[in-house]
């Protein structure tokens, strides 16, 4: 379960964790009042939302007056952060900031281990680091029987520091915050940039937190900060109409009917090089209604390119699922195209019936697969 900024701050600060006050607002007339709040010193105006990524979407912004307050309050309320609509932001003391790193406690499966990760590439995505220059990630293996020991928080904080009072606010930093993550269940901290600012002082500008649902019910004050994610609530509705669906970070939609079908039509798209969106599993029946459904929860994610659809007419005979994809397209719009793949009894009968809609016909899971993945890299 992820919370939000505000509420990630709100436990560091609890841990003795620095961060700049900041007042949660959800209109621009409390955004006014937080700046007075706040001393009339700038501050930034922050977007609350349960994804990443809001300082390249425009969801950060330095306010240095009144007016700034005002208009970038109105512009950030409000603002689509990938699906995310903006219904609070936070107004946070600003700091003068001369160097940013990353920080991050994260679980390694491998290693069984909670492992600290800091760099001095902070404030940037730390998957690119990652992938390009792995070296400047330093990883420091927690021994879970002994937590963090002075020394090792000392080894760690050098790696970044010199300068000894910078140190110590580090080494308390560490300390602290992966005594927050035991204590509440936490399955990630990560504070990306941690800032040191040009008055030396050690500060968590972003926080986030994700926590391991099996433990929430040991945390009662935490899960009461759930909100579903988009994700989330996409499942929900998918659930609510008889479908099992899972988001993906791919662009190939993908609808078939019965889930181990659902299964293998995802690894032979990731075999052949391809990126399923989704597993989406229609189950059992021809109605028209629920491909209608099925597809506006498909063409309801912005990263899908093409829609494959793989049916294999066992009790559902190919005839009648052709005719409930012909009678459902004709009430959908979209200039996706859509392969389609009918395979089973009837499937003659079902193929023929197909050569009327606005279909890629394809007669192989195999081939299905090729048209889908080419259409998808000519739509990039
Ligand atoms: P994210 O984009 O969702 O990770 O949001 P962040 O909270 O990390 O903010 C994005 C960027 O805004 C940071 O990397 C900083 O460079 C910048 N930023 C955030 N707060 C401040 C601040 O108080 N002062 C200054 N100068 N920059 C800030
Ligand atoms: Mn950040």
């Amino acid at each position: 379960m992820k919370i939000h900024e505000y509420q990630a701050k709100e436990l560091f600060a609890k841990y003795h964790v620095p961060v700049e006050n900041g007042i949660l607002c959800r209109n621009v007339e409390e955004a006014i009042l937080a700046y007075s709040v706040l001393e009339e010193k700038p501050v930034v105006i922050k977007a609350q939302v349960l994804t990443g990524g809001r300082g390249k979407a425009g969801g950060v912004k330095l306010a240095k007056n009144v007016d700034e307050v005002r208009d970038f309050a109105g512009l950030i309320l409000g603002m689509n952060i990938k699906g995310y609509i903006v219904d609070r932001i936070l107004v946070t003391q600003a700091v003068d900031i001369a160097v940013e790193y990353y920080l991050s406690f994260v679980i390694d499966r491998n290693l069984r281990s909670v492992v600290l990760m800091i760099s001095r590439q902070g404030g940037v995505d730390i998957e690119d680091v990652a992938r390009k220059t792995p070296e400047k990630i330093y990883k420091f293996v927690v021994d879970s029987s002994v937590g963090i020991p002075d020394f090792f928080a000392r080894r760690a904080a050098f790696t970044l520091f010199e300068n000894m009072d910078h140190v110590k606010q580090m080494v308390s930093l560490i300390r602290n915050l992966y005594r927050l993550m035991i204590d509440t269940d936490a399955s990630l901290v990560e504070v990306n940039p941690l800032v040191l600012t040009r008055e030396g002082r050690i500060s968590a500008v972003d926080a986030k937190m994700v926590f391991d649902d099996n433990a929430l019910f040991r945390h009662p004050d935490i899960r009461f900060l759930r909100e579903s994610t988009e994700e989330e609530r996409k499942e929900q509705i998918a659930k609510s109409k008889g479908f099992s669906y899972v988001g993906l970070d791919g662009n190939i939609g993908c609808m078939v009917n019965g889930a181990g079908l659902a299964m293998a039509t995802m690894d032979i798209i990731k075999h052949f090089g391809g990126n399923p969106a989704n597993f989406l599993d229609i189950g059992g029946s021809s109605n028209p209604e629920k491909v209608v459904d099925a597809m506006a929860l498909l063409l309801g994610d912005p990263n899908v390119k093409v829609v494959m659809i793989n049916i294999f007419g066992g009790i559902t005979r190919c005839d009648d699922m052709a005719s409930g994809l012909l009678k459902s397209f004709g009430q959908i719009e979209t200039k996706i195209p859509v392969i389609v793949r009918l395979t089973g009894t009837n499937e003659k009968e079902g193929r023929e019936l197909l050569k009327n809609g606005p279909f890629i016909l394809a007669e192989t899971m195999e081939e299905a697969t090729r048209i889908s993945i080419t259409h998808a890299e000519l739509q990039k």
